[in-house]
């Protein structure tokens, strides 16, 4: 208000007698202080103004009445005092306000003390603030003086907000001193300090030293609209400017990207830019010095702000219109303001200044434009460069994948072909799915980079994302960086600062600002590297000197760049961010940031969240130098395009960022990079204090954790693992962040848990449960939050049938929004059907359901979301809901939208969600209707009024604040809210999004419960927690942190048969979950059953946890964190985090509150409905005793979602067609009308208006119809008027709508098929349309048909502009021509002129010919490409139909080479050719000779093909030990290798694994080939021969070549027994640099490799190839030594440091039965390791099978080279006994995928004998009893009998014979091939070492009871497999490595990954 002499001088006079000067001589303004303290502090406030040269002239108590005020308001509320101040003297008026504002700055800075209360509302000579915790109608009463008749005004600028979202306080209430504030400042912490780092280089002469004293400009503790009134009176009072152009400074349009902005404006932004960053976030500033009043609006328009002027010169404005009663015949006119417009009275002047107007006289009030040309530009730069002849080519160091700065920078394989290459390639990021499910950087022991522990922060409910692919218009990355000049005296030095486009700069241009002397500039270059003899000390003294260096640089150089690229052996890298950090803070508190540009030159930073937290925390430019070094190198390589230039890779590159950042700043609400520098928009998780407050300060980190010492420890850890252990390094260590990889990083959903969980809801198995349990426990210690957590339970648990029922529990239960289009159809009804069946809920998720899914009570959802794209909803599918879910944001990717590639988007689909089949849905990340607490209260209110039955529940994600937030959620009566973790899973993101946005739920849980409680909120919110939640564990801890209900997504959807693939963005998915591709659906086979035994089992889980915590039923567990203790297990760095918040008990916070989720109802006033009335007068037609009614009634903007319930009672009856055709309900209506007017209006209901409305008119509109025109006395032309508000008929699905006047911003938005006529539009109409018709007659505002595909828009062109305002990326814009769209304008137009009148329409009508012409046609190309196949009946039925036809035959395929190279598709490989059979040679042929049985030629032949059958699992179970290949062999990475065609990277890969691929991919029986995904629906991979071609490849191209280490320890090693684990143990410790000597008791080295396996399946050439190269790389070799005979074993572990037993099982099984003795009986490892011998030479004295009758007893590996080798000796017969009985061709159910399938096969020798004598060789479930004589002590025949298994009572195996079964098998020759016992005894025994229980070596870890001596292979294991003697070998080598050194080993462990050093050093060279 200003000041009011009519009142205050008569007040002052009769009360105090006191005279007050003239008006605008004096000031006065209201302080909060306290009744004890208020004298104390007004003495000093009075002596403060004698010091400044003014007095106290009075204070007053401000009269208030606090009789109606809220108690929480009352507990607080200030004694108000209004004080009076004059000046001494007399000055002008400038000074005078001066003067006032030094006073209030002075005092507010030095009077408050802590604990006593002072603060100033205003201190003016024109403007009075009153204030207050109060609502508006409060406001009048409170302050008596207000309703006095005596206060006359000639402004106002009244403030009320929804209960605020913020605790609430007194002191920020608004108005704050200059302005009012409907927004959020979403940058403020970068304004914020680069406001506190100007305080350096600033300047008034007038204030002189005086200024100083105004600092800090921005007063400590202030909320954001508190900060922005600092700076603007600022600005007004020392920054020569007037208020409004002090409001465009800090508030500027979107105008970079405007080419309809003039371009004096344009140049006034652009140098107004040099100054400030914007203070950017949805805002709606209304602003007064006492003479101006006025508005801003953000440049995105996220608030509404409407007007209306009247015939006597009023102008009243605000947020809504119909706030205040005007006879509409006097209103002449009505408008609304528009994005980033200013409307400003001077009411001085007495008039209204526009915007343009207003603009323009600022933008010439000096030579801007001239100015500009001052201005540094980057081709400046580089001009000079090259005419100083400074080289333009700088330095690349390019060298691959070998380069070890990759690994010292913690690249990984993965990185850089899942991100990076995709980025250099398509100039975007890759999408992933399934969320996030590796630790948190904070329990991470991989020495994650310090990036990983930030997350983004991201705008829910308060403000809103924004839309960068749409609404990109408003977005911007361009910069002035370097020095900044006085921001308070405008003039060219401001733009002595270099722009730059975008902040990713290139090499060659890096090296152009370093070497810069472009107009004296010059930079300083800091090396953030230090010497690695400094260790972890020098880490920090450098990053000290670093900052100091940068200060001192500050004062002489305009650039500064940090660089790391001095790292290497010699020197340890600080990372650039926490260098960069500490910079940016010092600089600050020096005050010299402004002074200078920070520019990084990093190898460390690369990805897109690398790029943005180093923005976020200052950097002005990055040159992320080695990811485009590397890029090149690649590009050398072939890996990428070679013909790529650097240039075109760093465009690229730069693109994808630009892409990204963009994407980033736009989930937080931020348009432009200026004001994203800086704003440090991100939550630390797990960083300490010291971190933070050294070179993060103010970011929050709630959990502590790790310091900057483990942080530099983790650099030496980094640096060591590069430059001490590159012994076995072959490829950079991935240690499967994105993918699970065995041995790496520990994922939640990894292959054992993943198959136990399938086995046991399949199964009901509950052992298997057990095992899921237990598996998925470690992870969640190893990964999440709540695994630092134990439960504090009873000694002696409550028996359990006291606890709730499980059948209670579930109901608590909730599937996850995963939508349909997302997931399958079959998918998505399972879940459906079976949370029906136990009482819990599904959920559509954001892709809507159709009617005959909700309409059948078993197969609906019964949670219906409403998400921003608005697919499907009409009010039949809300009617039919129980519980309506307000999506604001996704776990996986909180501030994005939904994202549907356009592949999966098929009729089925196009169809449920109104949109185009074959185009990709991107849903925008706001909800158009939510731009604030306020609208989603609307939304919230509108869903109610949709289906008055239904719970409103609303979806969070949890983050910072998210407690606060959902308390305002609460507030605004949402009845249950979920707070989603981060890491939940999603159909489609960027990675980015994926992994480092949102913070775990736990966090989210804890805050929203302890926030809900603290306000007494609790009761009125059912609390849901949501994310990766898996077993009762977890259930019991949400619920201990406060939830009452419980979300699950992928724990349901393993259960039904996912397998974590990662695919389901690509629709690949092959177990038919995650796709629509119609021949992956028919393999889903998930059943409703299975997830029901699911719930079940951990519903059973969660009471028995519940019985020993000692509590009964579920609720009584809600919010009982005593229950709760922090473990004491874990890694150090887990024991660093402080979980107290989290374990607050909020009782304790707010005792006695009522904590019972949903006890108290919120109370929607729906009595107080209109609808109520309609609904009372429309029950004839309702209830069907009447055809139709007519209702006339007046309406005002309090009357919100009117006819929505009306709608609903239809829609409840006649579902999706609303009412019959002939049954019509008619609604005249007068006034304005509030919110969501006609919001979901349905078929038979039309409605008319006379008045206007206010937002979202006809949202969701549902076939109605609505018809709107000014009131008929207004005199004012309707198509210059604003008739209706924002984002009408957003989301509208059919029906009509005729507005006749303008419709303000984002009409129609996602309309997919009402049809409407309007006036004109605001900016981005018709965006993301996707159906419908839109007429419109009049101008349009920018950024129109945004993302629209579908649907048509005409446009009568009215001024020949609309082409620059049309956004036309994907829209074509088309003459009105042909006959069909001239006869529906022309229809349009009459039926527009007829209901509305409207004088535009009956113009043209009347000159259509003419003005035909004038119209445009605007048509999306994805529509017109629909319309077109419609034409032509090839309707895109599925978009499916694009595939490829199936190749038969392989062979046909490979032909042609050339061809197939680029026609073959890994994506869909699997898919479309099928496994190759034959790898063995014609068994006619091969058993004639002893050669190898392998096909060679042919395998290779189709080798690539089959390479692209592997689907690059994202949890790919081949390589997972506890199923497939044991050694973790990386078979999808070699996979794609040689798909790529790149073998030597190929055979890396595989090396970094596997010692003897040779060996493996010959005999290895590939028990990944059994586990292998593939393998669930279709023949699996071929691995194992690909694995075998990349070895032989590489052995022919001579790339195996002997590795002599390059160092010796001079430790001694023996290892007894050259088996393969033998020669692979030696193999590694001969890599670690030990000496070591392999003793064999055998003539030859081998081990079973040379004297087992026979020659056709490897060849004895292959096993001494290898002998051969260990021996060259220095391996000793000693045979025949039989240790314990030839030399004792305890000899050899006293002469040797270490000895290692792989000595085999050596002991064979014997048959103990009659005639056991007799001649011809033979194990089977005499007959085949004889005749071995026999072939390399030896003289032959073993069994013989030429024309004999062979018998061979045992079925398995052994038995069947016995059969081969039999076979070509020449036998007379082959018969093989097996005990058990004939495996099923099939998997059986107790044989679940993935383990290893025990089904019927045929092996080499099998078919061979088939082949031969015609017939398989083996008898099954045969006992053998007795050997017979044939009377000379020789063995004749063999005597059987048949057996038969079946299952006693517990389900065990029993074998019975069956009588009458006996027979007998001639036999000549008997082979015992029943396995082996165990190792032989005289080691063991001289050594007295102990035996397990099989008789193995016992071990731990290999190391046996011996401290020296260690065991591997099949003498500890048991008799296994020449894949697990290596993988043993290896394993123990590593140990052996351990013990000799002291706990530090250089030998990868499993998986080949190098594993995280418990104590690293780093190492030069
Ligand atoms: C016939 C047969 C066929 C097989 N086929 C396959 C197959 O196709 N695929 C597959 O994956 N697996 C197969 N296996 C299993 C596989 O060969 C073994 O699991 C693997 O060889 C075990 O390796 P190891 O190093 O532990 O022991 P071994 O290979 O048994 O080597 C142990 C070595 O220690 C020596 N030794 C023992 N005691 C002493 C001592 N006191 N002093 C000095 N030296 C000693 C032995 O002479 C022997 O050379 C087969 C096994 C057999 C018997
Ligand atoms: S070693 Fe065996 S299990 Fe491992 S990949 Fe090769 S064939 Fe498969
Ligand atoms: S081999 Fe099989 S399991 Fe492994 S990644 Fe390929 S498809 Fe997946």
């Amino acid at each position: 208000m200003p000041l009011n002499m009519r009142l205050l001088a008569p007040t002052m006079g009769d009360e105090q007698n006191i005279e007050l000067p003239p008006f605008g001589k004096y000031a006065t303004g209201i302080f909060y202080l306290d009744k004890l303290h208020h004298q104390e502090f007004e003495a000093k406030f009075a002596s403060l103004a004698e010091e400044l040269d003014m007095s106290v002239l009075a204070w007053r108590t401000v009269p208030t009445d606090n009789s109606s005020i809220g108690t929480v308001a009352k507990n607080t509320e200030p004694f108000m005092r209004q004080v009076f101040v004059g000046v001494k003297g007399d000055a002008p008026e400038d000074e005078l306000d001066r003067r006032f504002f030094i006073l209030r700055k002075r005092a507010s800075h030095t009077i408050p003390s802590s604990g006593k209360r002072f603060y100033i509302c205003s201190l003016s000579r024109r403007t009075i603030v009153y204030k207050g915790q109060l609502t508006s109608d409060q406001l009048w009463t409170y302050f008596p003086d207000l309703a006095d008749p005596l206060y006359d005004t000639y402004l106002a600028l009244v403030h009320t907000r929804f209960s605020t979202n913020t605790f609430p306080s007194w002191e920020r209430a608004h108005p704050l001193r200059m302005l009012a504030h409907n927004g959020e400042i979403n940058t403020l912490r970068g304004n914020v300090n680069l406001m506190k780092a100007r305080e350096g280089v600033m300047y008034n002469e007038e204030y002189g030293e005086k200024l100083k004293d105004l600092y800090p400009v921005v007063e400590p503790n202030l909320s954001d609209s508190g900060s922005a009134d600092c700076v603007l009176e600022f600005l007004v009072h020392a920054g020569n400017r007037k208020l409004p152009e002090a409001v465009m400074t800090m508030v500027p349009e979107a105008w970079h990207n405007d080419p309809t902005m003039s371009e004096e404006k344009r140049d006034y932004y652009h140098w107004a830019a040099c100054i400030m960053e914007p203070w950017d976030g949805p805002a709606l500033i209304s602003f007064t010095d006492g003479r101006f009043i006025g508005a801003i609006l953000d440049r995105n328009g996220l608030r509404p702000s409407r007007f209306y002027i009247t015939k006597d010169n009023m102008m009243i404005m605000a947020s809504e219109v119909g706030v205040y009663d005007v006879d509409p015949s006097q209103v002449i006119f009505k408008s609304r303001l528009k994005p980033g417009r200013m409307l400003l009275v001077d009411t001085q002047e007495k008039s209204v200044i526009q915007d343009v107007e207003l603009k323009q006289q600022i933008a010439r009030s000096r030579p801007h434009s001239e100015w500009l040309k001052e201005q540094i530009t980057m081709d400046e730069l580089r001009q000079t460069h090259l005419e100083a002849n400074r080289s333009s080519k700088p330095k690349y160091e390019p060298s691959g994948l070998g380069d070890k700065r990759l690994s010292l920078y913690g690249y990984s394989t993965e990185t850089i072909h899942m991100l990076l290459l995709p980025m250099v390639n398509n100039k975007k990021e890759a999408l992933g799915s399934m969320g996030n499910d590796v630790p948190l950087a904070c329990l991470s022991n991989f020495a994650p980079l310090l990036y990983d522990y930030f997350k983004q922060l991201f705008a829910q409910v308060t403000n809103p994302p924004i839309d960068p692919f749409r609404e990109k218009v408003v977005m911007s990355l361009q910069c002035p960086i370097g020095p900044e000049a006085n921001i308070l005296r405008p003039d060219p030095k401001q733009v002595h600062r270099l722009w730059l486009k975008q902040p990713v700069i290139s090499i060659v241009d890096l090296e152009v600002l370093k070497q810069t002397t472009h107009r004296n500039w010059s930079a300083h270059i800091i090396d953030i590297t230090f010497p690695v003899e400094s260790g972890p000390v020098g880490f920090l003294k450098k990053l000290q000197s670093v900052c100091e260096e940068a200060h001192q640089a500050s004062k002489d150089n305009q650039i500064i760049v940090l660089s790391d690229r001095k790292a290497g052996s010699e020197r340890v890298p600080i990372s650039s961010l926490l260098a960069l950090g500490a910079v940016h803070h010092h600089l600050i508190e020096m005050r010299a940031r402004m002074k200078v540009a920070l520019v990084v030159e990093t190898a460390e930073a690369r990805e897109v969240h690398h790029v943005c937290v180093l923005l976020g925390y200052g950097a002005d430019a990055i040159c992320p130098y080695l990811a485009l070094e590397l890029a090149s190198s690649l590009r050398d390589q072939g890996v990428l395009d070679t013909s790529l230039t650097d240039e075109v890779i760093f465009q690229n590159y730069a693109q994808a960022m630009q892409t990204g950042i963009n994407k980033v700043m736009a989930k937080m609400g931020i348009s432009t990079l200026q004001s994203y520098k800086g704003a440090q928009i991100f939550e630390a998780v797990g960083l300490a204090e010291d971190v933070i407050d050294k070179c993060f300060r103010g970011t929050h980190s709630r959990i502590g954790g790790v310091t900057l010492e483990t942080l530099a420890q983790e650099a030496f850890q980094r640096h060591g693992n590069t430059y001490c252990i590159a012994t076995d390094s072959l490829i950079l260590r991935d240690t499967g962040n994105f993918h699970w990889r065995a041995g790496g990083e520990k994922h939640l959903n990894e292959p054992a848990s993943i198959a136990a969980l399938q086995e046991s809801a399949i199964n009901k198995n509950q052992s298997a449960y057990e095992k899921f349990r237990e598996s998925t426990m470690e992870s969640v210690r190893n990964c999440m939050l709540r695994g630092r957590f134990d439960l504090r339970t009873l000694d002696e648990p409550l028996p359990l049938d006291e606890i709730e029922p499980a059948s209670e529990i579930v109901k608590r239960f909730a599937t996850g929004a995963m939508s349909f289009g997302s997931i399958s159809l079959e998918a998505h009804q399972t879940l459906a059907i079976a949370m029906n069946k136990v009482g819990g809920k599904s959920n559509t998720g954001e892709g809507g359901e159709d009617p005959e899914r909700y309409l059948d009570p078993q197969k609906r959802s019964s949670i219906k979301q409403v998400a921003s794209g608005r697919f499907g909803v009409t009010s039949s599918y809300l009617a039919h809901a129980d519980d309506l879910q307000i999506k604001m944001a996704q776990g996986a990717k909180p501030g994005e939208g939904g994202e549907l590639p356009g592949y999966k988007v098929s009729a089925e689909i196009a169809k449920t969600r109104h949109s185009v089949a074959g185009v990709g849905l991107i849903s925008p990340p706001p909800h158009h209707d939510i731009y604030s607490i306020e609208d989603l209260a609307e939304l919230i209110y509108d869903l109610k009024c949709a289906n008055p039955r239904a719970r409103i529940s609303v979806k969070l994600v949890s983050e910072v604040g998210v407690g606060v937030v959902a308390s305002g959620v609460a507030k605004g009566k949402a009845e249950h809210i979920v707070v989603s973790g981060h890491d939940g899973g999603t159909g489609a993101s960027s990675w980015t999004g994926i992994k480092n946005a949102g913070l775990p739920w736990e966090l989210g849980i804890a805050e929203t419960h302890q926030v809900l409680v603290l306000n007494n909120l609790r009761s009125r919110i059912v609390l849901q927690a949501d994310g990766q939640i898996r077993t009762g564990f977890d259930v019991v801890i949400a619920a201990l942190l406060g939830a009452d209900e419980i979300g699950f997504s992928t724990a349901p959807l393993i259960v039904m048969g996912c397998t974590m693939m990662r695919k389901c963005h690509l629709n690949t998915c092959p177990v038919g979950i995650a796709t629509q591709d119609p021949i992956l659906r028919k393999k889903f086979t998930g059943q409703p059953e299975h997830v029901i035994n699911y719930m079940f089992m951990l519903a059973e889980e969660v009471r028995q946890l519940m019985a020993k915590l000692g509590v009964r039923t579920y609720q009584e567990l809600v919010g009982r964190t005593d229950l709760l203790k922090v473990s004491e297990e874990g890694s150090a760095k887990a024991k660093m985090l402080n979980l107290n918040l989290i374990l607050t008990n909020a009782l304790h916070m707010r005792p006695g509150v009522n904590i019972k989720g949903g006890s108290q109802v919120q109370d929607f006033q729906l009595e107080n409905r209109m609808d109520n009335i309609l609904i009372e007068k429309a029950k004839g037609v309702l209830d069907g005793t009447e055809k139709t009614v007519d209702i006339e009634m007046k309406i005002n903007n309090e009357c919100r979602a009117v006819t929505s319930t009306l709608s609903y009672h239809i829609s409840c009856k006649y579902d999706e067609q609303g009412l019959p055709d002939d049954q019509h309900i008619n609604i005249r209506l007068n006034g304005s009308a509030g919110q969501s007017f006609c919001a979901f209006l349905v078929n038979g209901i039309t409605v008319t208006l006379e008045g206007d409305a206010n937002d979202y008119v006809g949202k969701g509109l549902s076939g109605g119809t609505i018809i709107i025109y000014p009131p008929k006395t207004s005199p004012f032309e309707s198509h210059l008027n604003v008739i209706v508000g924002n984002v009408c008929l957003y989301g509208a699905t059919s029906g009509r709508a005729y507005m006749r006047g303008i419709a303000s911003e984002r009409f129609a938005v996602r309309n997919s098929g009402a049809v409407a006529v309007v006036e004109g539009v605001g900016d981005h109409g018709c965006e993301y349309m996707t159906g419908g018709i839109v007429l419109i007659l009049g101008l349009t505002g920018r950024n129109f048909a945004a993302g629209m595909s579908g649907g048509i828009a005409y446009v009568w062109d009215v001024d020949g502009k609309f082409s620059t305002k049309c956004n036309p990326e994907l829209v074509e814009l088309c003459k009105l021509e042909d006959k069909e769209d001239v006869d529906l304008v022309k229809t349009l137009l009459h039926e527009f002129k007829d209901l509305t009148e409207s004088v535009i329409a009956e113009q043209l009508i009347n000159e259509f010919d003419e003005r035909r012409k004038e119209f445009v046609k605007v048509f999306p190309y994805e529509y017109q490409r629909v319309l077109k196949q419609k034409a032509t009946e090839q309707m895109v039925n599925n978009v499916q139909q694009n595939h490829e036809p199936k190749i038969q035959d392989i062979e046909d395929a490979v032909t042609d080479v050339a061809m197939e190279q680029k026609k073959l598709d890994k994506v869909r490989g699997f898919m479309k050719y099928p496994r190759e059979t034959g790898m063995y040679r014609p068994a006619e042929k091969r058993m004639k000779d002893w050669d190898e049985i392998y096909n060679f030629g042919h395998v290779r032949k189709g080798l690539r093909v089959q390479a692209a059958r592997c689907m690059d699992c994202g949890v790919p179970f081949c390589q997972s030990n506890s199923h497939g290949c044991p050694l973790g062999n990386i078979i999808p990475k070699w996979n794609f290798l040689v798909f790529q065609n790149q073998w030597r990277q190929a055979l890396n890969h595989l090396l970094q694994t596997n010692n003897f691929p040779e060996f493996t991919g010959r005999v290895c029986p590939a028990p990944c080939e059994g586990a292998c995904v593939l393998g669930i629906s279709e023949p699996s991979v071929t691995i194992k021969n690909i694995e075998c071609a990349i070895i032989d490849h590489a052995f022919e191209n001579g790339w195996i070549t002997p590795q002599i280490p390059q160092f010796r320890t001079g430790k001694q090693v023996a290892v007894v027994g050259s088996g393969p684990s033998g020669l692979a143990c030696a193999h590694q410790l001969n890599k670690a640099g030990h000496t070591v000597t392999v003793f064999e008791r055998n003539d030859r080295v081998g081990g079973l490799l040379q004297y087992g396996i026979p020659t056709m399946k490897l060849s004895k050439n292959v096993v001494q190839r290898r002998v051969d190269l260990l021996a060259a790389e220095g391996i000793t070799f000693k045979t025949n030594v039989n240790v314990g005979k030839d030399i004792s074993a305890k000899e050899l572990s006293e002469e040797y440091d270490a000895v290692v037993l792989c000595t085999g099982a050596t002991w064979p099984r014997d048959l103990p039965l009659p005639g056991r003795q007799l001649g011809g009986i033979h194990f089977a490892m005499e007959f085949l390791e004889s005749w071995q011998k026999k072939q390399l030479g030896a003289n032959h004295s073993g069994p013989h099978a030429k024309d004999k009758n062979v018998i061979i007893i045992g079925g398995g590996d052994t038995g069947c080279d016995c059969i081969a080798t039999s076979l070509r000796h020449g036998a007379a017969s082959i018969t093989t006994f097996e005990i058990l009985p004939e495996p099923s061709p099939k998997r059986t159910a107790d044989n679940p995928w993935p383990q290893w399938p025990r089904i019927f096969r045929v092996d080499y020798g099998h078919d061979e004998v088939k082949v031969r004598f015609g017939g398989d060789p083996r008898v099954f479930s045969i006992l053998t009893q007795e050997f017979l004589d044939n009377g000379q002590g020789h063995v004749s025949g063999v005597k059987t009998v048949n057996v038969e298994w079946t299952k006693d009572e517990s389900g065990r195996w029993q074998m019975n014979q069956v009588p009458g079964t006996e027979r007998v098998f001639p036999a000549d020759l008997v082979l015992l091939a029943m396995g082996f016992l165990g190792p032989e005894r005289a080691i063991a025994d001289q050594l007295e070492l102990t035996l397990d229980a099989r008789s193995n070596f016992n071990t731990k870890e290999y190391k046996t009871n011996l401290p020296n001596v260690f065991a591997a292979g099949d003498c500890r294991r048991g008799q296994s497999l020449v894949v697990w003697a290596i993988s043993e070998g290896r394993q123990a080598a590593r140990r052996v490595d351990e013990f000799l050194n002291q706990g530090q080993t250089v030998l990868p462990g499993p998986g080949g990954i190098i594993q995280p050093s418990t104590n690293p050093v780093a190492c030069p060279v």
